[in-house]
């Protein structure tokens, strides 16, 4: 069970109308905490890397740490490259071992966004792993991709529908007005309606093909279990665990100048990023789900 694509588990998500967290790691530390907590939860669980840290610490070495500990684990788990453009990387990730690649060909014109998708699914398909693709673009910074708000557009049904159809897509992510990074509002504007409209235009007789929420960090709670019970299944949280693995180090760092022991800033900050961790896991509602 322990190593899986996303499709399965998100059609399962789906059906059961909760969400499964896709959390952002850069390091072996990270992993560390998102599988350790997926076990204590008995929760699915995905773990995704931005396409610069899965370059810098090479794609197959994020791959073979993440075999060796999701192989050991009760629950399943999926590693996912995230808001990947290059098709030959996604193609790369996929031969080393990520399980899930989303291509995001999404500033691309729709028919060039198809042909990109199209191919990356293919490819991957015959491998067994699953495929998410964008349509419409997200607001904010993600990995190198920047995009103004004003340059966002967000997806449109009835295109969603030929989307999905003619990319073969296993996974699509609607941008419906979530951004990466920190919001500035503190209500960001989000098209609660769209979503729904995606959601029974693809999944209306039973769900196909998972939806999945970008831009996690920064929303309620109460914003959360909505987009959840509109047909979110899959929900990717980075910037909030980036933010809580430098401050838990400066925090331990300052309180503790004089120590010179690396394992203790480890121990401190594997803590405080499975306590994030875990609250997403209950707010989504994927806890206990791993049966
Ligand atoms: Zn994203």
């Amino acid at each position: 069970m322990p190593i899986v694509n996303a499709k399965e588990m998100l059609l399962k998500a789906t059906a059961e109308n909760y969400a499964v967290g896709a959390f952002n790691v850069t390091n072996f530390l990270q992993m560390k905490a998102v599988v350790e907590t997926a076990i204590e939860k008995r929760s699915p669980v995905i773990i995704q890397s931005s396409v610069t840290p899965s370059k810098f610490r090479g794609p197959d070495v994020f791959a073979a740490i993440f075999r060796t500990m999701a192989s050991a684990a009760p629950v399943p788990i999926c590693l996912h490259i995230d808001h990947c453009n290059e098709v030959d990387y996604c193609k790369r990730c996929a031969d080393v071992g990520y399980t899930n690649i989303m291509i995001d060909a999404s500033h691309h014109e729709f028919e060039e966004n198809i042909r990109q998708t199209r191919e990356v699914a293919d490819y991957c398909h015959a491998r067994n792993i699953s495929v998410e693709g964008e349509l419409g673009t997200v607001s904010g910074v993600e990995d190198q991709v920047v995009v103004a708000e004003d340059e966002a557009q967000l997806c449109d049904p009835d295109l969603a529908v030929e989307f999905v159809d003619k990319t073969g897509i296993d996974l699509l992510a609607p941008a419906i007005g979530t951004a990466h990074g920190v919001y500035k509002t503190k209500n960001p504007v989000l098209d609660f309606e769209r979503l729904a409209t995606i959601s029974a235009k693809i999944n209306g007789s039973g769900p196909t093909t998972p939806l999945v929420i970008h831009g996690g960090t920064g929303l309620t709670d109460e914003t959360v279990k909505k987009l959840v019970a509109l047909g979110g299944a899959k929900f990717n949280v980075s910037t909030e665990l980036k933010h809580r693995l430098l401050d838990s180090t400066y925090d331990y760092l300052a309180a503790n100048r004089d120590q010179y022991n690396p394992g203790k800033v480890d121990k401190a900050v594997l803590e405080a990023i499975s306590g994030v961790i875990g609250k997403w896991m209950e707010l989504l509602g994927s806890s206990g789900k791993a049966q």
